[in-house]
């Protein structure tokens, strides 16, 4: 039994997600721990909110609440609609538990020790009316390049130059719009990342296949692109090049890999401390978010411990690689913009902290990343999915109108993996009706039906499975091979493609058999067709488990067992359900969409949520 742990990218507080976030991440990793589960491995699957920064405190004042309130209600309103789309979470966090609190003071601490902290002088700007200092974002200006009168601190939207807050015109603050600002000194911490770049540089060759080094520090990665379907993990402990090369990039490209400030000037946030000391002259400071919120990756797992009566013991064996993380594989599931930080910014954390260790003799040594999953961009119909002009479904408003497998189907089956994909209802329309509802919803309302009108609510007796049955059991074999090594590889298209390839070979089986027609001259024959067809629906009830958990279940209880072992042998696994065993017709798995339902949704999600 392999160990597997699994974390998706944390979702931000301020609001809830669209449909492309939630295929960004979430979803396709959901898909994995699911299958490996499935499988019999041992899995930990952590999730959490992202809940420090100014945008959750804007957001906050926005709703007319505490920032701490606002975020315990969107936590509990995210939480809540992940569990609705089946998010199968050991644990669910949230990156402002006093877990991550003491764990993020912690490693700071450590990596002070290892002198990889500096301090940083710098003048930042105070705003008077807001009594507080402001981040580049949240001031505004007239740029001085273009005249455009709401260029921000750090960025003109308009003209795209790169601005410092003194460079702008008649600067405000975004928050307040008060012009009664100062330029202030304050003093701040920064991680030497430059200082670990040849630790990371040979830490990321690691993950490079050997003969592709040469060509990926050229610049030439496109024969590597075409080998990509030998990255998955099992065979291959090798990634992507998309992933690689975006590290590689920001490790050498300019003048290279820079410090980066980890502390701020705000009140919400993880107080900034040296372990449980006080930080001199860091009194009144916050961590950086950019800093707690992947270490709430592991301080997740200590709130799952607490949450369910077990021992640090019991989460340090998935992250403490001298705990007994050694065996343990961990995959990181993402979008493209956050491998730079996954690739980088994280690991310096890890391996600046687990570097003094080996120096100083300690024994605290902390899991790296084994495996990076990224993923495209999903569009909306023409255009992108927009939060802050609510275009396109977002997570709420898509389980109002159809449930979570429908939805789990569409984009696991159209995720955007070697490049952007996009959602348009015509395309969901035509998945929905002709994978869920035509294949194989209709494949198990055909057979339950036959079979009570001819034998009644139980799998048939007599006859024997012979060429035709045989014939599909090696397909089936051959399929499921497949479909185990496209899911191991974490290849969600093709697995979703050979899932609905066996959904069809079910099908055609059952079309070229035709019981109906067998049962008039050999009734003993047509029972053994139907007690394969009923055997399939526990198989493939099985099978999509990870892709339509809620429908798989549906498909079980209606065959009446519990049985949900993995079809290592295919013909055993069509005579599970043995003849005489009561099962009960389902109600139909899956409605169709009608023209007018889509273009109602078409209408409904344009923009503008209501
Ligand atoms: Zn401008």
């Amino acid at each position: 039994m392999a160990r597997i742990l699994i974390t998706s990218a944390i979702p931000y507080i301020n609001g809830i997600k669209h449909l492309g976030n939630l295929i960004g991440s979430q979803l396709p990793a959901d898909l994995y721990a699911r299958y490996q589960r499935a499988r019999g491995n041992e899995v930990m699957f952590l999730c959490a909110t992202d809940e420090h920064g100014t945008p959750a405190e804007l957001a906050a004042a926005k709703a007319g609440k505490p920032v701490a309130e606002y975020c315990a209600d969107m936590y509990t309103v995210q939480a809540d609609i992940a569990k609705r789309f089946g998010l199968s979470f050991d644990h669910f966090g949230r990156s402002s538990s006093d877990q991550n609190k003491r764990l993020t003071q912690h490693f700071a601490g450590k990596l002070d020790d290892a002198g990889l902290i500096r301090e940083v002088s710098e003048k930042q700007v105070y705003s008077n009316a807001d009594g507080r200092f402001l981040p580049d974002r949240y001031i505004e200006g007239t740029c001085p390049n273009c005249g455009y009168e709401r260029a921000r601190g750090d960025q003109c939207e308009n003209c795209t130059k790169q601005l410092d807050p003194t460079d702008l015109i008649e600067p405000r603050s975004a928050i307040s719009g008060s012009t009664d600002l100062e330029v202030r000194e304050t003093k701040h911490l920064y991680l030497r990342q430059s200082a670990m770049k040849d630790q990371l540089d040979a830490w990321i060759d690691s993950k490079i296949p050997p003969r592709f080094r040469n060509e990926l520090l050229g610049g030439d990665s496109e024969g590597w692109t075409k080998t990509e379907d030998l990255s998955g993990f099992k065979e291959n402990p090798y990634w992507p090049t998309l992933t690689t090369s975006i590290a590689k990039k920001w490790l050498h490209d300019g003048d290279g890999l820079q410090d980066r400030g980890i502390t701020r000037d705000l009140d919400w946030g993880v107080p900034v401390k040296k372990g449980d000391q006080d930080w001199p002259g860091m009194e009144g400071k916050v961590f950086y978010v950019w800093f707690d919120a992947p270490i709430e990756y592991i301080a997740c797992a200590k709130e799952w411990a607490d949450a369910n009566g077990r021992t640090d013991a019991d989460w340090e064996r998935w992250w403490r690689t001298d705990k007994g993380a050694d065996d343990v594989r961990y995959v990181q599931f993402m979008g493209k913009d956050n491998v730079p930080f996954h690739t980088l910014s994280f690991p310096a954390t890890i391996l600046g902290t687990n570097t003094h260790n080996e120096v100083s003799g300690s024994s605290e040594q902390w899991k790296l990343v084994d495996y990076i999953k990224s993923f495209n961009y999903l569009n909306y119909d023409g255009g992108q999915f927009s939060t802050s002009q609510g275009r396109g479904v977002f997570m709420d408003q898509a389980l109002e109108i159809l449930s979570a497998d429908y939805w789990r189907w569409w984009l696991l089956s159209h995720a955007p993996e070697s490049s952007d994909s996009e959602f348009t209802w015509e395309n969901f329309q035509q998945s929905v009706n002709k994978d869920l509802a035509d294949v194989l919803g209709n494949f198990v309302s055909r057979i339950t039906k036959f079979c009570r009108s001819k034998f009644g609510e139980a799998v048939p007796e007599g006859g024997n499975y012979g060429d035709r049955e045989n014939a599909l059991i090696n397909e089936l074999t051959k399929r499921v091979r497949a479909y185990e090594g496209h899911m191991e590889a974490m290849e969600v298209r093709k697995s979703a493609q050979e899932l609905r390839a066996i959904w069809v070979a079910g099908n055609e089986y059952l079309q070229a058999a035709a019981p109906w027609s067998t049962f008039k001259e050999d009734p003993e024959q047509a029972a053994a067709q139907v007690r394969l067809g009923l055997n399939l629906i526990r198989l493939y009830s099985v099978l999509s488990a990870p892709f339509i958990p809620d429908t798989s279940a549906r498909m079980l209880s209606a065959m009446n067992t519990l049985d949900t072992a993995w079809p290592e042998d295919m013909a055993a696994a069509l005579s599970a359900l043995p003849a005489g065993h009561d099962f009960t017709v389902p109600d139909v798995l899956f409605a169709k969409v009608t023209d007018e339902q889509r273009e109602e949704w078409q209408e409904k999600f344009a923009g503008t949520r209501s």
